[in-house]
């Protein structure tokens, strides 16, 4: 019976393992079951989120490509109205309108213009993305679930924002596409128009007629490099006939023998009474160029974009420029804006014009830093708001005359016109 006893402990032990065995299946199964549903949570959420972080890597790639895209064609457009000369475009609308575009794309694109033809870009950077491992616990579980599925929203909206952006971008750069071969067909018709002085030399008569072939084959390189090329050789036209003029003026019986530059108190005077001979200026001088770079740095450092649109002119380029405004607006109205020749500062090397040739450069932040500044370097707002009855210019807040710092701090505190300020009239006869 021994064994009788030994088998009923076996049977109760085993008894007992069994009971045991089912007690602990019962409580893990219940574990099990809850955290299937965290991990099912969790693995939703998960993909929600990898998913929505795919089409975020997708339009942030896409709109990087874009981007890449409109900083090419906003560089282009920003060389392109540094080297192009608002007076050689006889659409002077076009310009402004290529310049509306350019804002628009910067304004679109989040571009920055550092200084004309150079851009960068500043892309907003993509929340990176990791698929974590899922955590041992099914409150830990839960949380994660609920993380990632906030996340999973966040890239949504943020992939639809890059998309909508995208779209901008490429509109803008379209657009801005268009005006630069606009411009580019603005200077090719001037080109063909205008007449080479006679007296200019065989050699820049060749480069210009092979400059303006360039103009109008986009294959001949960048609209940017097209325009400057044929610009170059178009004043390089101009230089030797005004070279030769020269000459034939010092060889006697030109009108200009009795014409000298006129100084008051120490200041070379071009106005409308007081004219320089056609053979006078040679570029901006070095002291108004170096003056202009020490103001285009510190307007730099504030974030102020400064370039020079139009400098030096000679005389016989005056000439073209103000008769092709006389025959469109008639003499009258052309010398409101426009100096006749001999007349113009321009040739004087002493004075440029800034940035965008409008009025409205005066209500930029450029316009009003410039207004409240130029002084400081040497420069002046040679034709003030409300002056016109005595410089015989309407307002331009973007030409700027250099006098030296200290002229120019005298005449800047004095409120008053340099024609005030000296005493002097401008008048034609
Ligand atoms: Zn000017």
């Amino acid at each position: 019976m021994g064994s009788s006893r030994k088998d009923r402990a076996i049977a109760r032990r085993t008894f007992l393992g069994f009971a045991a065995a089912f007690t602990t299946a019962g409580v893990v199964g219940t574990i099990t079951t809850d955290n299937a549903k965290a991990r099912a949570a969790f693995d939703d959420a998960l993909s929600a989120w990898t998913s929505a972080g795919e089409a975020m890597d997708a339009s942030a790639a896409s709109f990087s490509a874009a981007q890449s895209d409109a900083v090419t064609v906003a560089a282009e457009a920003s060389r392109v109205l540094e080297v192009t000369d608002p007076e050689m475009i006889d659409d002077s609308a076009t310009l402004d309108t290529l310049r509306a575009s350019l804002d628009a794309l910067v304004a679109a694109g989040l571009l920055t213009i550092v200084s004309p033809g150079e851009v960068t870009a500043s892309p907003s950077e993509p929340e990176p993305r990791s698929t974590p491992a899922a955590p041992e616990g099914r409150e830990a579980q839960l949380a994660q679930a609920q993380a990632l599925s906030a996340q999973a929203t966040r890239l949504a909206d943020a992939a639809a924002g890059t998309e909508r952006s995208v779209t901008e971008l490429e509109s803008a750069a379209d657009t801005t596409r268009g005006r630069i071969e606009a411009v580019v067909a603005a200077a090719a018709a001037h080109g063909a128009a205008a007449e080479v002085p006679e007296l200019a030399t065989q050699e820049t008569k060749d480069a210009y007629a092979t400059a303006l072939g360039a103009l109008a084959d986009p294959a001949a390189g960048s609209a940017s490099d097209r325009i400057s090329a044929y610009q170059s050789a178009w004043t390089a036209v101009e230089d030797s006939h005004a070279a030769a003029e020269a000459a034939q003026s010092r060889g006697g019986g030109s009108t200009d023998d009795d014409i000298q530059p006129t100084y008051v108190n120490g200041i070379l005077i071009v106005n409308k009474t007081y004219r320089l001979p056609s053979w006078y200026g040679n570029g901006l001088t070095g002291d108004t160029l170096a003056a202009f770079e020490r103001m285009r740095a510190e307007a730099a450092s504030l974030g102020h974009n400064l370039w020079i649109a139009s400098g030096f002119r000679s005389y016989s380029t005056q000439v073209s420029v103000y008769n092709s405004y006389a025959s469109r607006d008639g003499s009258a109205a052309a010398d409101r804006y426009s100096a006749r020749p001999g007349h113009s500062e321009h040739q004087s090397g002493l004075a440029f014009d800034l940035n965008t040739i409008t009025e409205s450069f005066g209500y930029t932040p450029e316009g009003q830093w410039v207004a409240a500044n130029a002084h400081r370097f040497g420069f002046i707002v040679r034709y003030p708001q409300g002056k016109e009855g005595v410089t015989g210019y309407i307002w331009e807040p973007w030409h700027l005359r250099y006098l030296g710092v200290d002229v120019a701090t005298a005449v800047y505190n004095s409120g008053l016109s340099l024609e005030e300020y000296l005493g002097i009239t401008s008048s034609y006869d």
